[in-house]
């Protein structure tokens, strides 16, 4: 059966078609209308017009940021704001005369590296996207893990674990809370922690290059960003005990993170030895897309 998957964003919306070895037959980005009833259309028109192109009729799953209620996929904090309190999967379930599967668009990147991604295979993966934001998800078993009140994986506005001197009560997170790991393992927080020691402003792939140059306030930086990662992880690791953590968004992109964090994790895991695999995203900005496509299959294989 063919797969389509929607990644439903703010600004853009994206739909591919997938075959049943995970190739790819058909890819499309629009933008996203500003309204309810156009986001409807929109997405009834790529549907349509994907299988009228393939002659096929397939399966539907969607990955959208904010957390979607699983039953009636009602929205809230997405950054499409004519969205939020809407019922999305009823509405789209009843135009489209079959069953839709919706999730954020973390558990779309973990179900994509644990198909047949860079965690293909493996039992429990955790799938972190860092950039302006930090979300995760949990896919166990080649399924997403929603949990009982949909936020399984969202570990980001838990505390920064084993604080350090200067590290409390940290920055004012916009949960209310103060300390968020987000705050320090964002894109930002590294941008944020860097100023306030160094004075400079810089944003963290020009961080990651200075230090790579010698910087020596760069490398500072990077290494007390590093820590604060591999505590943050070891946390979830400590819990979770992952076969692979999957780490993709911008920071992703920082290469000797895949190399110094399972050295630095080590000593903060109830453990003697340590098997889990720290790897980068095989689809990187595609995993989103070919998530909910892997999602709307496996609700009606
Ligand atoms: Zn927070």
């Amino acid at each position: 059966m063919l797969r389509l998957g929607i990644d439903l964003g703010g600004t853009k919306t994206e739909i591919i078609a997938l075959n049943a070895d995970g190739s790819e037959c058909l890819r499309r980005r629009v933008a996203t209308p500003g309204s309810y009833a156009g986001v409807l259309d929109m997405l009834a028109t790529l549907v349509a017009e994907a299988e009228g192109e393939l002659g096929q009729r397939g399966s539907i799953g969607i990955g959208t940021p904010g957390a979607p209620s699983a039953v009636d996929g009602r929205l809230k904090n997405s950054n499409s704001v004519c969205l939020n309190g809407q019922p999305l999967l009823r509405d789209l379930r009843a135009r489209l005369g079959r069953p839709v599967t919706m999730s954020n668009d973390a558990n779309c990147f973990v179900l994509s590296e644990a198909t047949d991604g860079a965690a293909a295979g493996d039992a429990v993966v955790f799938g972190v996207i860092i950039g302006t934001g930090t979300g995760a998800g949990i896919a166990v078993h080649g399924r997403v893990l929603t949990g009982a009140n949909a936020i399984a994986g969202e570990w980001g506005h838990n505390p920064l674990p084993w604080p350090g001197t200067g590290e409390l009560p940290g920055a004012a997170c916009y949960c209310g809370k103060h300390g968020c790991i987000e705050t320090w393992v964002s894109g930002p927080g590294l941008r944020a922690d860097h100023q306030s020691r160094s004075g400079t402003t810089m944003e963290p792939p020009a961080i990651a290059e200075a230090a790579a140059n010698g910087d020596a306030a760069a490398e500072e930086s990077l290494t007390r960003y590093e820590d604060r990662l591999a505590r943050s992880l070891a946390h979830v690791i400590n819990l979770l005990d992952p076969d692979t953590v999957v780490l993709g968004g911008g920071m992703g992109n920082i290469v000797r993170l895949y190399d110094s964090l399972p050295r630095l994790w080590g000593r903060y895991i109830f453990s003697d030895r340590v098997d889990t695999r720290l790897v980068p995203p095989r689809y990187g900005d595609s995993s989103g897309v070919r998530g909910a496509a892997w999602l709307g299959a496996l609700d009606t294989d």
